[in-house]
Order: structure tokens, then sequence, then C-alpha cells
């Protein structure tokens, strides 16, 4: 037997390792399972240069657990190790065998990408959740002898003899007191299923524990175990190859929708850097407040992380998808992933793909694309919003929905209107019911305009205006003089403002006479867009003092209407007041609505005057 102190220094590597991966404990069991997948792929790399004889063996990875025994077992018949091999890549920790591994055989390799070399303490990672490590394991170089390698704490190692009969290694965790949870099947399983379930070797999981199922004989009922991951995850077919149903398959197998996705793209480069994945974009059922997208990201089919923003553009973590990046220089703290050039040419290169998918869509299919608007509009507007480069690029491809049901872009807007002025007014409303009288108003005038009624939107049209200074968006219900042109001055005229506003009693009111198509409206009320805007602001930014600043609303009498024509001549002054406060309330609903001390009066005048019809 020998013994050794661990070369680098033993007394700090431990604290180091727990503090850097203290909120992540779980992920010792990706990096013993990738460990033993590398030594398999490495395996199957020296068959295919020929230095092994090739054979029909099953490639394996074994992980059981024996909760009594507090222990977990991870076993791989890849590649094994020779003592002097354990003392060079295990004791010393800093040495990356994978590395050395590249480096032997890097000529004659086509590709080396499918090692996994960048997790660095990967191994010693196990030391958070166990006291004691065995590595039981004998090499592939013929007349090996098996080696057991024990170490406890980290620190103090011993190298005996094994009696491990088969090629590979095994590792043996005694788990801590602390880390008991891992010994549960329904957690471990689950931690597999996190990090394992693409990873390209098959892994099959065993509770040591469980008693055996028997027939009601007593008869033991041999069960066929099957793997628990996916060798072949969809993304790293060629997106040619992959039909619809495989696409909405692996979503559902992935990320447990049962909606459908409405549409993917497949990610798939080798240059300017490696990069396969495919995003989803989900289907949404409620406003963005609700999107809960998840991109998860895999380094050669092992999990990393989830939404990690720094390589994901931050309105794409609203999609769904896989994405897996064998280039991405990861380290075990992921902080290292912040400013580094390599992650801003894949988060833009994706994003460019996005921008190039999207448009594809609006040109080749349009109906399509249109179908899908409301469901993928306001992830498209947060993106534009978020990142300007992604604007630019879908600009054109930008629909909006019209009080038509018509879907439109800014341009086909612009066309329609037929406006001579240098920047065209685009209309706008924000809630069908509440805006209805305006809305048949607009249709009475042939006046289109948009919907956009989430709460995404006002920040989207500002954001419009202020990189396009050939639009300005005015809401159905502000001061629109296409429709509400003001009356002449006359007499007549002034004496039923002046009637109004003294019935109506309001601060402020501003009147306006006008003469409106429709005639069965008897007044509306339009407030200014700059107006509402600040209010908007104001509200927004909590109770900024608006003081005495003009609400910039207006009431638009329609002298079109038969009431307001008869009002002028009205005798009875208590009639004429109940008449003006209630056409004044009805434009008030129309408007935005009445409050509560509103809504009372509006009842009791309702009363009054069906009373009268007795
Ligand atoms: P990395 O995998 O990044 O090289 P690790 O700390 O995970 O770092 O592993 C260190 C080295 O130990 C590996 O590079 C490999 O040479 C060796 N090793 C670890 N696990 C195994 C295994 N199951 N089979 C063969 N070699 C292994
Ligand atoms: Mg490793």
């Amino acid at each position: 037997m020998e013994k050794g102190n661990l070369s680098i220094n033993s007394d700090n590597i431990l604290p180091i390792i727990k503090k850097w991966l203290y909120s992540d404990t779980d992920i010792f069991i990706r990096e013993l399972v990738s460990n033993g997948s590398d030594a398999i792929t490495k395996y199957n790399k020296l068959i295919d240069m020929g230095e092994i004889k090739s054979s029909d063996e099953k490639f394996e990875i074994h992980i059981r657990v024996d909760k009594d025994n507090k222990k977990i077992f991870i076993e791989d018949n890849g590649i094994g190790m020779t003592d002097d091999e354990i003392k060079k890549y295990i004791n010393e920790i800093a040495f990356s065998g994978a590395t050395d591994f590249v480096n032997k055989y890097n000529d004659k390799m086509d590709s080396n990408s499918e090692i996994i070399g960048h997790f660095g303490l990967g191994f010693y990672s196990s030391f958070m959740v166990a006291d004691t490590v065995e590595i039981d394991t004998l090499s592939y170089i013929e007349n090996s002898k098996a080696v057991n390698w024990t170490c406890e704490g980290g620190i103090e190692y011993s190298i005996k003899d094994s009696k491990k009969n088969t090629r590979g290694t095994l590792i043996t965790l005694h788990i801590n007191e602390d880390s008991k949870e891992f010994l549960n099947v329904f957690k471990l399983k689950e931690i597999l299923k996190k990090y394992c379930s693409f990873i390209p070797v098959d892994i099959y999981f065993d509770d040591l524990n469980e008693k055996p199922k028997t027939d009601d004989d007593g008869n033991i009922i041999v069960v066929e175990k099957k793997p628990i991951n996916n060798k072949t995850p969809l993304w790293i077919k060629q997106p040619s190859e992959c039909t619809d149903k495989e696409y909405k398959d692996f979503y559902r197998e992935v990320f447990h929708d049962f909606n459908e996705p409405l549409f993917w793209i497949h990610l798939n480069v080798d240059y300017p850097f490696n990069l396969k994945g495919i995003l989803y974009f989900p289907k949404l059922k409620h406003e963005l407040e609700a999107i809960e997208g998840q991109v998860k990201l895999y380094n050669n089919q092992v999990f990393i992380a989830e939404n990690i923003k720094e390589v994901i553009p931050e309105f794409l973590l609203l999609l769904k998808g896989a994405i897996d990046c064998p280039d991405l220089p990861l380290n075990v703290s992921r902080s290292f992933l912040q400013n580094d050039g390599f992650v801003t040419k894949m988060s833009s290169y994706i994003t460019k793909k996005v921008a190039d998918k999207l448009n594809s869509e609006f040109k080749n299919d349009r109906e399509t694309f249109t179908k899908y608007w409301d469901d993928i509009n306001q992830f498209i507007k947060y993106g534009c919003i978020k990142d300007k480069s992604f604007y630019e690029k879908v600009n054109s491809s930008l629909l909006f929905k019209n009080i038509n049901d018509d879907y439109i872009t800014l341009d086909e807007y612009i066309e329609k209107s037929n406006s001579d002025d240098d920047k065209a007014t685009i209309y706008y409303a924000t809630d069908l019911a509440l805006q209805s009288q305006y809305v048949k108003m607009f249709k009475e005038n042939n006046l289109d305009a948009f919907i956009l009624p989430t709460k995404l939107d006002p920040p989207f049209i500002s954001y419009i205006e202020q990189y396009n200074d050939k639009v300005t968006f005015k809401r159905i219900d502000s001061d629109i003089s296409d429709i509400f042109e003001e009356d002449e001055e006359n007499d007549s005229n002034k004496e039923l403002v002046d009637l109004f506003k003294s019935n109506v009693n309001k601060n402020n009111l501003e009147v306006k006479v006008s003469n409106l198509k429709s005639s069965s409206i008897s007044s509306i009320i339009v407030q200014s867009e700059e107006a509402r805007r600040m209010k908007e602001m104001s509200q927004m930014f909590g109770d900024m003092p608006m003081g005495d600043m003009p609400t910039g609303e207006t009431v638009i009498l329609n002298k079109n209407n038969k009431l307001v024509e008869k009002l002028i001549k009205l005798e009875d002054e208590d009639r004429a007041k109940l008449i003006c406060e209630h056409i004044y309330d009805l434009a008030l609903i129309s408007y935005k609505g009445l409050d509560d001390k509103e809504m009372i009066t509006f009842i009791e005048r309702n009363n009054k005057i069906l009373e009268d019809l007795i």
C-alpha cells in the first residue's frame, strides 16, 4: 500500500471547491457521470483509431444507490486508469487528463470535441457530498492491474490493489451526514434527469435496497432494465432529417408542455464556433408576465445550467429550448462566462438566427406567421425593446392587428392612409370594449387603427417613435381632427357650450361642438395624446404631483345628434341640467368608465329618468 498527500495545497482545495460550488452541490453527479462518459468516448476513439480491436461490447454507465449503507456507486466500462494514471490525473488535481489525452492523440483525431476537459475540478466535486471517495479501476492496457484509490476528506489518499476484474472505473461515494438527501432514490433520479438526460452513453439506474419484484407464487420477475437517458437528442441530428413530429415530441419530452410549440429554430453551425440546438416559440396563455421561458445550456450533451443571460440574450429566455455548445469556455464557476468575447459572439449569432427565422417566415409563409402573431408578438416586441439590433433586423416583419382584424405592417398602414405629411399618424385602440364608440366612428370615417392592448405596447410604440421619425402614434380617443372637426364659431354653438359648461360644473372643462357622422353619439371625450402619455408616465413613476396641469380632455358635443339639437332649444332649466349631466356621463363611460361616486350618481339619475317615463 502506498500513501501520500495530494500535491496541491490540500488545506485550501476543498474550501475553494465548496465555496465555488456551494449552491450546486448536486453537480457532483454530473461530473462523475460525464467522466464515465468521457472514458467511454476515449475508449471508442481508440477503437476508431485501430489501437483496440472492436467488439460488440455494449458501453454503459451504471448508477447504484445503497441507502442502507450510505453509498452511491458510479461505474463505467470505459478506458480505465493504471496506477500511474491515477497518480497523474487524480492526484495532481490541476492536471487535466482530457487535455493530455487530446494532446497525445490530437493529430490522429478528426474531432476532439466530445471530450469534456473544461470542468477542471470535476472529480473533486465528489468530496462535497462524500467523506470518503474510492476509485476502483482497471485500465484497457493489457496486463494492467486493477487499482483501488481511497481518499478521506480529499486530503490523504492511499493506493492499493483492487478486486475489480472488468475494464473501466467504479467510483464509490461514502455519502456524508449533510448530504443524505442524495441517497433518496427520487432525489437522485431527479438530479440525473436534470444533468444527464442526453449524455451520449446509456445510463442505468439501480436501487440496491429495492426488493426484487415477485409474482403471486413468489417467483422473482426479471424486469428488463432501460436506460434513463436519451443518447441522441434531436439537436444533434441534421435539421433536414428531422420531422415536425420529432420536433414536437422532443419539445414535450424536455419541457413537459402539453401545448404544441408554434414553431422552432434548429441551430446548427460549426463555424465560427460549434453550436447546435433547438429554440421553440411556445404557445402563450397570458400576457408577458406569465411568459416563463427555459433555455437549457449543454456542453456536449451534458446539462450545464438554465437561462444563462451571458450566453443567451435575455429576451430569448422567453423561448424554450436547448443549446449545446462544446466550445463554451466553461468553468465550474459560471461567472467566468461574463465579458467573454466568445460568449458575446455566440449570443449575437443566436439573436441573428432568430431574426432570420422570423423574417423568412414572414416572407415565405405570411399566412402562418400571421396565425402565430398573437402568440409571438409579445416576445418580439420585448426583444425589440431590449435589443436594438434585433429590432433593426425584424423591423419590417412586425405585424399589427387592426380594428378590422387584419394583420398589417406599419408600411402597409402608412400606404393605406395616404397621408401627405412627413410624419404619418398611426391610430391605435387599447381596449375594444371601452373604446367601442371611437372604433365605430373610425370605421364610419374609413379610418384604420391598430389594436394594441397589452402593457408592453405603450413602451413599444414609444420605442418605435424613437427610432422611426416618420411615424407618430395616437390613441383612438385622442383629439383627432380628421373626425372631430370643430364646427364654425357662431352664437348657437357658443350658447350650447356655455349651457353645457355651467350645468356639468367641472373645473377646466373644455367643450367643443362638432358634426360627427354618427348621429347616435351625443358626445364624446377626447384627450390629447401628449397629455395622456404624461399622465401615464406620472402614474408609472408613482405620485408625481400633476398639480393644476391641464388634463388635455375635451368634450365634443355632436350637433348631428337629436338630443344635442333639442338641448339647445330646451326651456326647462332642470331638464337641461339633467340632460347635460347625463350626456357627460355617457361620454365618460365610453372614455374611461365611472368611478364609485360617479356611478352612484349615474344610477340615481337613470332611475329618475325612468320614473319620469311612467
Ligand atoms: P476533467 O474531466 O475535466 O479532466 P476531472 O477532475 O473530472 O477533470 O477528471 C480528472 C481526470 O481523471 C480525467 O481527465 C481523467 O483522465 C481521469 N478520470 C476521471 N474519471 C475517470 C473515469 N471514470 N475513467 C477514466 N478516467 C477518469
Ligand atoms: Mg470531468
